[in-house]
This record gives structure tokens, C-alpha cells and sequence, in this order.
């Protein structure tokens, strides 16, 4: 089968799904859309002739299910999980944008909207994979679908939907949602995730802001936050909090040659850097891979506005993310970090736990890993890079608590270094997203044929 032609002749359809999704808002953050957004993808799967259900029974948004039977030749014992998620982030700044967020317009080749990236193309893409296969003799394995409509938002229900329809999502392997081509243009795949303990950070200093003359006698909300946040992290790099490393367990020496011969990215050009990178001389991506973060995300008190005006702030917060690695417990890392503020005189300063996730790693010897690289090889006709896991987040361990931890699971898509998720501008190359199609279409393939 000419599989790159057969995906050529399709893909004027695809980008038309595409578009039509796209156009779709699906704003998790701000619950703009859900409901059309679910029954369109309900509608794109049944179209393919797919069972679909709309799980909606453990709060939040709802999670699509939907299965695809092997035809006649596949092979009905194997069954391949994919995860994507529905849902958008805010298009926020909007003035940013050179096109509209929510337009799909193509333009140099690119499709532009919010979610093209993450990951409206990922979802449009498999699919359309899934359709060539059928519309060739079938499909040459059970296909799944998990499409949740919560990820951008740390996916707070998800756990209790797999945990109640484990049974339902069983599958031999999976396919994560995200993936893309470097600043090299190599393929990058991920086989696994960080965790995530997301902090909110609150300080009270009065019932009132105060005129800043009291600033003479009166403690002030916005130096104490200041104050308490910078014991939590040295200023070269290490993260203060007593115990934040107990559960960090160091690479291997396998995992370490991987790091060694990743590439390194240009990353002072790519964001216009204005400060060495924290890590030194140090190889990036051994921090990159292996070592947690705490990164303050942002700091709000008194008056930022045009000018002047001296006020001394009642209140100030800041949030705050640590970025996790495996075997660490986001919850303990809340527990360790209330009992470091308070160790150091800052009982007043509370703290929540927004969202908290776990980090996951696939067992990279699995055989699944490497078809997921040979088929990515044969699709994009380029170099193809595994990492061991993504220095991002997302909702990865609950399907390796729920589903079995020896579940392989790799991350691949359609986007590109300069994909812009969650910023203005996002895009995805049209070249990229017919590669996309034809990876899917080979890895099917060759896992149906696995035995
Ligand atoms: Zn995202």
C-alpha cells in the first residue's frame, strides 16, 4: 500500500475536520464551549463508524470514550489506547494575535488557531489515520480513544474516570496526546511526564492598604511574601525546602547516556534570553529530565498601574509550580514546604495546593517504544529523538495506577519548536500534520502485526 499517497488524496478532508474543530472554542478554564465541542467529536467518531460514549458521571467536564473494532484481517488482540483532550487554553492576550485565535485560517502553510497544537491537530490527525486504514481493508488492531476535556486545567477528574472504567480503557500500549519537530526538525517523542505540585502562595498584612508613609512602622504583605519565597530557593538553583529531594531517584547510567546524546536547544535565541541558563555549565537536559523545579509563576500585590501611587498592600500571593520526577508525592512536597515556612518564622503565610500530579515514566525497553521511533522514522523521512520523559506535565500516572503500571505509553504529534501552545499565534505546519496522519496510519500497522 502507498500509504503516503493514499494520506496526500485525504488530506484536503483532514484539514477541513480540522478547521471545523478548531473553530470550535472549547476553553476549559473558562467553560466556554464544552458542550458543542463534545458533541462534535462524538459526531467525527461515529462518523467513522465508532462506538462513542459520553462519560460525564464523576464531575467535571465529560470524557469521551470511543472504540473502533479490527476489520477482518486486524488483529483483535491487540489494543491500542490513544489520549487526547478536548479542550483549549484562554486565547488570552487576544490583541497578540496576527489572525483570529478561533479562525483556523492557514497562511504560509501554517493552520493558526488556539488548540491547533494542543491538540485539536493530534486528535484530527489519528483519526484520519484510523479512516484510511478502514476505508483499506480495515483497521489492524482495537483502537481506543480516552478524549478528556479537562487538561488544561490539571485534568482534576480524569483519575476517577479511569479508576471506574479501567475496564473499559484497557489497552497493550498507548499514545499520548503531544509531540512535534525541534528547532533541528527532529522528531521529538516523549515516553513519559513530570509531575506537577502547583502552589498558591497568600500573605495578609492588614484589613486595609495603607498610606505608604505608615511604611515607617508597618510590616507590609508584598516584602513578607518576598521575604518568605525567597527561602524556599537558593540563588544558585537549589530548592531550600527541607527534604524536597528525599524521593528524587537518580538516573541510571543508561538514562544519563540518552540525556548525553540528546541535542541540545539554542534556548537564549529561541526566547530571546536576557540570563544565562540557571544550570551553569551543566548539560541542560540532565535538569531538563531528571531534576524537579520550582518556578515562580507569577506574584500579584498593591499597585502595578501607570505612574506612582504609594500605598503599602494589605494582601499579595503568588503562585508558584514544582515541576516533579518520579517517586515524588505532590502532596508531600504541600506538606514539606508548610513545614519549611513555618520552620522559618512564617506561619502567616499560607499556602494551597492548587493541583498536584505525579510523574511517569515508560519502561523504554518495551518494544512498543521503539516501533513508535522506527514508524516516526519511516513517516517523517528524518531523525527521530526519544526522551526518556517531557520536562512537562500532564495526567500521565493515573493511567499507569489504573490501567497497569507496565503500560508503555509515548508522546507524538503534529506540532513544531515554534508551535506557540498556550501563547499567541499557535500553529501547526499542514506538512507536519499529513506526516502526522501517515505515522499513525504505519504504527497501527506494525502493531497490529505484533504479536
Ligand atoms: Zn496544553
Amino acid at each position: 500500500m502507498n500509504w503516503r499517497a493514499q494520506v496526500q488524496d485525504k488530506l484536503p478532508e483532514a484539514i477541513a475536520m480540522l478547521q471545523r474543530y478548531c473553530r470550535q472554542p472549547s476553553i476549559s478554564a473558562q467553560g466556554v464551549g464544552i458542550a458543542e465541542t463534545v458533541a462534535m467529536v462524538r459526531e467525527m467518531i461515529e462518523n467513522l463508524g465508532g462506538e462513542c460514549r459520553v462519560l460525564d458521571d464523576c464531575g467535571g467536564n465529560p470524557v469521551v470514550y470511543a472504540s473502533f473494532e479490527p476489520g477482518p484481517n486486524g488483529n483483535p488482540n491487540r489494543t491500542l489506547l490513544f489520549y487526547n483532550h478536548y479542550d483549549v487554553q484562554p486565547p488570552e492576550p487576544v490583541e497578540e494575535w496576527t489572525v483570529p485565535p478561533f479562525g483556523a485560517e492557514i497562511v504560509d502553510g501554517k493552520l493558526y488557531a488556539r488548540g491547533a497544537a494542543d491538540n485539536k491537530g493530534e486528535l484530527v490527525a489519528r483519526l484520519n489515520a484510523i479512516a484510511l486504514l478502514k476505508e483499506n481493508g480495515g483497521l489492524p488492531c482495537r483502537v481506543k480513544f480516552l478524549i478528556e476535556g479537562e487538561e488544561e486545567i490539571g485534568s482534576p477528574a480524569l483519575p476517577r474516570y479511569l479508576e471506574k472504567y479501567a475496564d473499559l480503557f484497557r489497552a497493550d500500549a498507548c499514545i499520548w496526546e503531544f509531540g512535534g519537530k525541534n528547532q533541528y526538525e527532529q522528531v521529538e517523542l516523549v515516553a513519559g511526564i513530570k509531575g506537577m505540585c502547583y502552589l498558591q502562595f497568600w500573605c495578609y498584612g492588614a484589613d486595609v492598604d495603607v498610606h505608604s508613609s505608615m511604611g515607617a512602622v508597618l510590616d507590609n504583605a508584598a516584602w513578607r511574601l518576598v521575604h518568605a519565597l525567597a527561602t524556599l530557593k537558593s540563588a544558585d538553583n537549589r530548592i531550600l525546602v527541607e527534604g524536597f529531594y528525599d524521593d528524587v531517584v537518580p538516573p541510571t547510567e543508561a538514562l544519563k547516556r540518552i540525556a548525553d546524546e540528546l541535542p541540545v536547544e539554542d534556548l537564549k535565541s529561541l526566547y530571546g534570553l536576557r540570563r544565562p541558563l540557571i544550570t551553569g555549565d551543566a548539560n541542560p537536559n540532565y535538569a531538563l529530565l531528571f531534576e524537579p523545579t520550582m518556578t515562580i509563576c507569577g506574584i500579584e500585590s498593591g499597585y502595578t498601574g501607570e505612574g506612582s501611587k504609594t500605598v503599602l498592600p494589605k494582601r499579595a500571593q503568588a503562585k508558584v509550580d514544582c515541576r516533579l520526577v518520579p517517586n515524588q508525592d505532590p502532596d508531600d512536597i504541600l506538606r514539606k514546604v508548610r513545614r519549611h515556612l513555618d520552620k522559618h518564622g512564617f506561619t502567616d503565610v499560607e499556602v494551597t495546593q492548587i493541583n498536584g500530579e505525579r510523574a511517569y515514566r515508560s519502561n523504554l525497553d518495551h518494544p512498543f517504544v521503539q516501533m513508535v521511533v522506527d514508524t516516526a522514522k519511516a513517516a517523517y523521512e528524518t531523525e527521530v529523538v526519544l526522551h526518556p520523559n517531557s520536562a512537562g506535565t500532564g495526567p500521565m500516572y493515573p493511567f499507569g495506577e489504573f490501567l497497569g503500571m507496565d503500560l508503555p505509553i509515548v508522546s507524538t504529534g503534529c506540532g513544531w519548536w515554534n508551535s506557540r501552545a498556550h501563547a499567541p499565534d499557535e500553529s501547526i505546519r499542514v506538512a507536519d500534520f499529513e506526516r502526522g496522519i501517515l505515522h499513525m496510519v504505519l504504527l497501527m500497522e506494525r502493531f497490529g502485526a505484533d504479536v
